[in-house]
């Protein structure tokens, strides 16, 4: 395979990019086991220096091994991969090049945060988890046909940092974080609260937390991690 820019040639780059190729490939089953994810909807991606690695186009996630992912140049070239890579390659090349901080992306067509996406409401802080997705809002990028260079740039202004999550209207969500797992978090993340969101919104008024308290929690948890 070719390979990447300075840094990233050779042995230690062709590793990483097994390795990326083969966390995607593990992601994927994980995130269909977990209803993230269904048949051939949404794509993952991993950042490799001045490449990415992303789900190839078409396929379900059950059947996606490592040699099927693609992997693409920051300039859009396919670089290895015998599969097409995915429809939003676009989408994901479009939000490398705006945010630094991402270094893997999940994109899923999840039950919740989608029909939240149907309805164009954003998530509001409703429950102090939100602060996982680095805000304290989850907006909608406004609607542009699947796989094509304007859904691309809505979606990549619609979440400047730190936002790491972004709904796209009539479609689904965009989950970000520096690695892949990070990024699969806040994508389920987004859907629990999605969920509850929405569970609320059946039954009463949602009470919304304030702007106070949503700084109390972003305080707090800035230090929530495991010892
Ligand atoms: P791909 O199978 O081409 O990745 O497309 C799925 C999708 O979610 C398009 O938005
Ligand atoms: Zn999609």
């Amino acid at each position: 395979m070719n390979a990447g820019p300075a840094g990233e040639a050779g042995e230690a780059g062709e590793a990483a990019v097994a390795r990326a190729r083969a966390e995607i490939a593990a992601c994927g089953r994980e995130l269909l086991a977990r209803g993230l994810l269904s048949q051939t909807a949404g794509n993952l991606s991993v950042r490799v220096g001045g490449q990415f690695c992303i789900t190839p186009s078409a396929m379900e996630y059950d059947r996606i091994i490592p040699a099927d992912v693609a992997v693409i140049g920051l300039d859009g070239r396919q670089l290895g991969g015998a599969r097409r890579p995915s429809s939003e390659t676009p989408l994901h090349r479009a939000i490398y090049a705006s945010r630094p901080d991402a270094g893997a992306i999940v994109h899923a067509h999840s039950p919740y945060a989608t029909t939240l996406a149907i309805l164009g409401e954003p998530i509001p802080a409703v429950h102090y988890m939100i602060a996982a997705t680095g805000s304290t809002r989850v907006e909608v990028a406004g609607y542009a046909t699947y796989g094509t260079a304007e859904l691309a740039r809505a979606v990549a202004d619609a979440f400047p940092a730190p936002a790491r999550a972004v709904l796209l209207a009539n479609h689904g969500m965009v989950a970000v974080g520096a690695t892949l797992g990070e990024a699969a978090s806040v994508a389920q993340t987004v859907e629990t609260l999605a969920g509850l969101y929405y569970r609320a919104l059946a039954v009463g008024t949602p009470r919304v937390l304030t702007d106070e308290q949503m700084a109390d929690v972003l305080r707090a948890f800035a230090g929530y991690r495991a010892p």
